[in-house]
This record gives C-alpha cells, sequence and structure tokens, in this order.
C-alpha cells in the first residue's frame, strides 16, 4: 500500500529530531542555554558546511566571482561610513501589560495600531530606536576610543578589500566578490529556531558593475539567485518575491527583492537581492579619503561602480531546507498497526553522511570487509559505520538524517565481494560488486 506522505507541520518536530541526532543543540545548555544562540552538533557541522560548500562553489567557480574572508573586528570609521552607528536600529516597543518587549514593525497591524504579539494588548509604549551592534573594547584600557564592534553584516569587509581585491586578482567590470562569515545583532525579537539569532553566519556576494548596467545584472541575479535555491531543492511553491515598497527601502538601496520562503511559522525573508547603487564605496571614499574608482581602460572613462548584492543567511537556509526534506511517510501494516518512517529527503550533496556501512553481523569477516568500504570511501565522503540493532532499525536511522545509500554487507559478501545498496527515497536495493560502490554513488548523485 502506497504510503501517505505528511509534510513538516511544526517547528517542535524538527526541533527535538535536531537535538536528537545531533544536528542542533542549545549554546551552553548545560548552564540553562544562552537566548537565541545554537550550536551545531556532529551532523549539524558538516551539514551546514555543505550548505556553505554549495554556495560558495556556486558562487566562486566561474571568472567574474572572487572570494574573500575579511576579520570580524573592523575600524570604527567603517560603521560611521556605512551609516549602521546612525540607522541601524529597530523601533523598541513594551507591551505595559505583559512587559514583553518587541519589534514595533512585529505588532503592527494593517490598520496601524500596535499590539502586542504575546497578549494582544494595545497598551504599549512609544518606540525608541535600539541599535542592533554589539559593542566591545580593543586593546587593555576601555574607553570611547578603544570601542569597536562586532560586525553586523559581512558586506563592508567586501567594500572597503574592494581595490585589494580587484588589483590582486586583475579582474575587470563586471565583477563580484563573494564570502562567507559570522555576523553579529543584538535583535529585539529573536526566535523560531535557527530562523533569527543573535550570532549568525552571512554568505554574501557584492557584483561590482558599471553604473548604466546595474538594472540588467539586478535582473540576471534575481534570476540565478532563485534557481540556486530550486537546484538545492527547495520547493517552487514555496517560494517567492517580495519586493521592497518605498517604506522598506534601506536608505541605500534603489531596488531591492527577498527571496521569501514558506517556513512552518509563515512566508519570511531567505534571501536579499539589491541594487546598492554607489553608495557604499562612495561612502567609503568619502570616510577614508582613499579613491576607490574603478578605470575602464577601454573607453578610457572613470567611475565609482554600482553593487548589486545578493545576501542569505546560511543558517537561515539551512532551516529552510531541513524543514523542506522533513517528510513522515505514514503506512498502515498488515496488522492493521500504522508505521511512520520519517526521512529528510536532502540532497545528496547536503546529507551529512552519504552513505550508511551495514554488516549484518558482527562477525570478524563481515566487519573486515565493512570497514575497508568505510576507509575507501572515507577518501572521498563523510560515511557512517553502524553495526548496532536489527537492520530495519539501522536503515530508519540512516533515512532520518538524509543518508542518500545504504551500502549493507551480508555473509554472502565475503564469498562474492558484492554488497546491497538500498536508496532512501525509494527503498529499491540493487547488488553491485564492492569495488563500483564509489562510481556508483558518483553518477547517482550527478543524475539526483
Ligand atoms: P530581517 O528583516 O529578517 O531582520 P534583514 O532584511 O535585516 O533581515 P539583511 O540585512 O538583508 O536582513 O541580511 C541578509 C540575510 O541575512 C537575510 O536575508 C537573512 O537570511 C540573514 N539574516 C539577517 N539577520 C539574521 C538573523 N538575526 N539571524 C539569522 N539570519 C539572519
Amino acid at each position: 500500500m502506497a504510503a501517505k506522505i505528511v509534510p513538516l507541520e511544526d517547528l517542535a518536530t524538527l526541533v527535538s529530531l535536531c537535538k536528537r541526532r545531533g544536528f542542533v543543540f542549545q549554546s551552553s545548555e548545560i548552564y540553562g542555554g544562552l537566548g537565541s544562540c545554537w550550536d551545531y552538533g556532529p551532523l549539524g557541522s558538516q551539514y551546514k558546511l555543505n550548505v556553505k560548500m554549495a554556495w560558495w562553489n556556486a558562487m566562486t567557480r566561474r571568472d567574474d566571482i572572487v572570494g574573500l574572508d575579511a576579520a570580524i573586528l573592523m575600524h570604527p570609521t567603517v560603521w560611521k561610513a556605512s551609516g549602521h552607528i546612525d540607522t541601524f536600529t529597530d523601533p523598541l516597543v513594551d507591551c505595559k501589560d505583559c512587559k514583553n518587549r518587541f519589534r514595533e514593525d512585529h505588532g503592527t497591524k494593517d490598520d496601524g495600531t500596535v499590539a502586542c504579539p504575546k497578549c494582544g494588548g494595545t497598551n504599549v509604549t512609544e518606540a525608541r530606536n535600539f541599535n542592533l551592534m554589539f559593542k566591545t573594547f580593543m586593546g587593555a584600557v576601555e574607553g570611547d576610543s578603544s570601542e569597536i564592534f562586532l560586525r553586523p553584516e559581512t558586506a563592508q569587509g567586501i567594500f572597503v578589500n574592494f581595490e585589494n581585491a580587484q588589483t590582486s586578482a586583475r579582474k575587470k567590470i563586471p565583477f563580484g566578490i563573494a564570502q562567507i562569515g559570522k555576523s553579529f545583532r543584538n535583535e529585539i525579537t529573536p526566535g523560531n529556531f535557527i530562523f533569527r539569532t543573535r550570532e549568525f553566519e552571512q554568505m554574501e556576494m557584492q557584483y561590482f558593475v558599471e553604473p548604466s548596467t546595474a538594472d540588467k545584472f539586478f535582473e540576471q541575479w534575481k534570476e540565478a539567485r532563485m534557481n540556486f535555491l530550486l537546484n538545492l531543492g527547495l520547493e517552487k511553491d514555496r517560494l517567492k518575491f517580495s519586493e521592497h515598497g518605498p517604506d522598506a527601502l534601506a536608505h541605500y538601496a534603489k531596488a531591492a527583492f527577498d527571496v521569501e520562503y514558506k517556513f512552518p511559522f509563515g512566508w519570511e525573508e531567505l534571501e536579499g537581492i539589491h541594487n546598492r547603487g554607489d553608495y557604499d564605496l562612495s561612502q567609503h571614499q568619502e570616510f577614508s579619503g582613499k579613491k576607490l574608482e574603478y578605470f575602464d581602460e577601454a573607453n578610457k572613462k572613470k567611475y565609482v561602480p554600482y553593487v548589486v548584492e545578493t545576501a542569505i543567511g546560511c543558517d537561515r537556509l539551512s532551516l529552510a531546507l531541513l524543514c523542506n526534506a522533513y517528510r513522515e511517510e505514514h503506512t498502515t501494516l498488515d496488522n492493521g498497526k500504522e508505521d511512520k518512517r520519517v526521512v529528510l529527503g536532502l540532497k545528496p550533496e547536503l546529507a551529512p553522511y552519504k552513505a550508511g556501512i551495514l554488516p549484518l553481523s558482527k562477525k570478524e569477516p563481515l566487519q573486515n570487509m565493512s570497514r575497508k568500504i568505510q576507509d575507501d570511501l572515507n577518501q572521498h565522503w563523510l560515511v557512517n559505520y553502524d553495526e548496532s540493532g536489527s537492520i530495519g532499525k539501522r536503515y530508519r536511522r540512516q533515512d532520518e538524517v538524509g543518508t542518500p545509500f545504504c551500502i549493507t554487507v551480508d555473509f554472502e559478501s565475503v564469498d562474492d565481494q558484492k554488497v546491497t545498496i538500498r536508496h532512501r527515497d525509494t527503498m529499491a536495493q540493487d547488488r553491485i560488486p564492492a569495488e563500483q560502490i564509489k562510481s556508483y554513488m558518483s553518477d547517482k548523485f550527478m543524475n539526483w
């Protein structure tokens, strides 16, 4: 009988799987946890790395984009120039009834009244502007002159290195700089697991263009980014563009679109694609006194390039992909009992383990053959050796963490040097020579 497929209905189910299987733990859990900070566990750290590699490869394995890894701590004037010191604020409101503190826009109704998202009351304080940057001190003396900030976005590291990257890599415009790194925002209302946190990782790419071509590249990047998200397996009808109206447009932006994803808690921003004009480079030119112009040899003209930016949170994308991948397959067995198979239908590239290696018994010849397969595959991917429990239970353990293949080594395998490969999604099995496992898996990855 065909299984009934049930997608993820509430976030709590995923949070519990993530903790149980070692994807994500609460930070400092043994001390009671630290608000909205999360740690990626044994499987989560590999999974997140795979998400980053998918982005990094898509961005940098081409001729017109180079990579960068800038420091988190930057010269304090950077944040003056970028506008973050003066304008990187959220309007903070307190509910006088239940004492809940929230972002005014998170409680604003269509008619403009502000209601507390927790208790619904409208007895709230006037909004006060609250700067989201974390402050710290550099050096031994605490004081105004040593005050610095943890970066609230990775983009500024790219702008201040525009010239270094362009000249050292000998790039001509149009070209881009891509970076993955931690950012910090003292969010007023963080939440929804790893969706909105105070410490998070961003994957940003700034594409520098000749000003009159910015609209064209903006359209190209919108399309390219949507295709990237679709290729990672996100469902088409759970993705949409939403344009920033004049009110929501950042002070520097010429045009901005968000890609939104339908999470279990509603449609929310996943990625931003912005036409930032020449705002950033012009500001850094003014504040640093250094020219950040580009000289176009062919046309003999000088200009400050425009920037088309794509910015996505790695944690937020990792969450979207997990929500998207989770499914339960419910079947009624012959004896009338309900069977539930939990599957993370991640693309194989993203799955933490590429294969589970399962010897049918703990007898030495089977173990030896299985360990040899593990060593061979470990040259290419992370795989998991598991010999405990029934084979059915072991399959389920792998399904639940998204392992695309299970390789079973049985008594016959030792004689005929063949193994059984089981596919996560179809549960179909193939018997193949052990020496062909690597090429069999590689082929399947490419055709997935
Ligand atoms: P929001 O409106 O959700 O606060 P934003 O518009 O300020 O986000 P950007 O500054 O454009 O976000 O940052 C680019 C991307 O970084 C976002 O699309 C999101 O994926 C990610 N991001 C931003 N803030 C956070 C956060 N606090 N936690 C996790 N990811 C974040």
